[in-house]
């Protein structure tokens, strides 16, 4: 029999506190949660599910007879999480193609839309991400029965990725096409699950998501605005638009957060099961060394750094099948 002090025995114990540790990690994060039936974080303020209708802002102003208004999308009460098994599968660019804009813009046929937005995406290189967004975003809004346009700004130069100027221009721009009082920004790479996600505004700004993959579906800190937003343009005009001084990954988002806050404009989420979220994968890409000193002088900068000095070349407008692709240098 072994001596209590021969090493072999202390190794065995240091094993069986591994197990035991590993176990409880396992548990806390996974099992019990699972063992809910939820994995969302519940210490944030959400809109519950049943609420979501009344929370949405309607055409501004328009005068369409009540009769033809499209039905309100119903609720989904369920409170799980629940991504479909094949959700990887779904993306065929053939079933949109023969989909086309008319003016740029889609709305429904038999009914008034009562939403109208302009979604803007910022982009450039990342073609499979596109094809795949669009393959599954306009089925997606369609049923939703939105008056919707796409716009996809991409930069043109090969200067660090804006992407906060990016969406700047694509506001500037949208407005001269058509009067928009809602817009939607939205990375190319992000698809929101659940149908009953209305992407329309509401009386606060809106972060569209609760829960997303790549977080384990929980958010990791309360003043997140990255992704994606929905904002009543009023709003976007008071806050001055995105930073233009973002260049290259991050900071631009939590800077927007904090002009939101400095003008009493608290963000809304909808639950977590609505507002649910996948992103497609890739790699990271290089950080904005200076985002963090940027990020110092947020408030301070707000009105004179924004929509009303982004400077920026406008090298094409298309209207395409699929989207109106603005193509912009910065
Ligand atoms: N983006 C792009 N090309 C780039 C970098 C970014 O099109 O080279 C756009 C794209 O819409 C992307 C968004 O900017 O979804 C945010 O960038 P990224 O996905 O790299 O950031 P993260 O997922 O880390 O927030
Ligand atoms: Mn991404």
């Amino acid at each position: 029999m072994a001596h209590p002090d021969v090493p072999v025995k202390s190794v065995d114990v240091n094993y069986s506190k591994i197990l035991f540790w590993s176990l409880a990690f396992l548990f806390i994060n996974w099992i019990g949660p699972l063992l809910c039936g939820k994995y969302a974080d519940t210490s944030f303020d959400f809109v519950p599910a049943s609420d979501i209708p009344s929370q949405l802002i309607g055409l501004i102003g328009s005068s369409v007879t009540h009769e033809k208004w499209c039905p309100h999308v119903p609720t989904q009460l369920d409170n799980r999480i629940k991504i479909p098994s094949n959700f990887n599968q779904s993306f065929d660019i053939a079933q949109v193609k023969n989909y086309q804009y008319k003016d740029g813009a889609y709305s429904p046929r038999h009914c008034q839309s009562r939403y109208r937005i302009a979604l803007i995406v910022p982009y450039r290189d990342r073609l499979d991400h596109l094809e795949k967004f669009l393959a599954y975003m306009h089925p997606y809004l369609m049923k939703q029965q939105l008056e919707y346009k796409i716009i996809v700004v991409e930069q043109a130069d090969k200067k660090p990725f804006n992407r906060g100027k990016l969406l700047n221009v694509g506001f500037l721009e949208a407005q001269k096409m058509t009067k928009i009082d809602c817009v939607i920004f939205h990375d190319v790479d992000l698809l929101p699950v659940n149908e009953y996600n209305m992407y329309a505004c509401t009386h606060m700004p809106r972060h569209m998501y609760s829960a997303i993959d790549t977080f384990r579906f929980r958010l990791p800190y309360r003043e997140l605005c990255g992704g994606t937003i929905a904002i009543l343009a009023r709003h976007f005009n008071v806050v001055n638009g995105f930073s233009n001084q973002f260049s290259g990954w991050g900071g631009e988002d939590d800077d927007f957060c904090k002009r939101l806050a400095g003008k009493q404009l608290e963000i809304v989420r909808f639950d977590p099961a609505v507002a649910v979220y996948v992103m497609l994968p890739h790699s990271k890409t290089t950080p904005d060394p200076q985002r963090m000193q940027h990020l110092q002088s947020s408030l301070a900068r707000s009105d004179v750094d924004g929509l009303n000095s982004a400077k920026y070349e406008v090298l094409s407008i298309d209207i395409l099948p699929l989207y109106v692709r603005l193509l912009i240098t910065l």
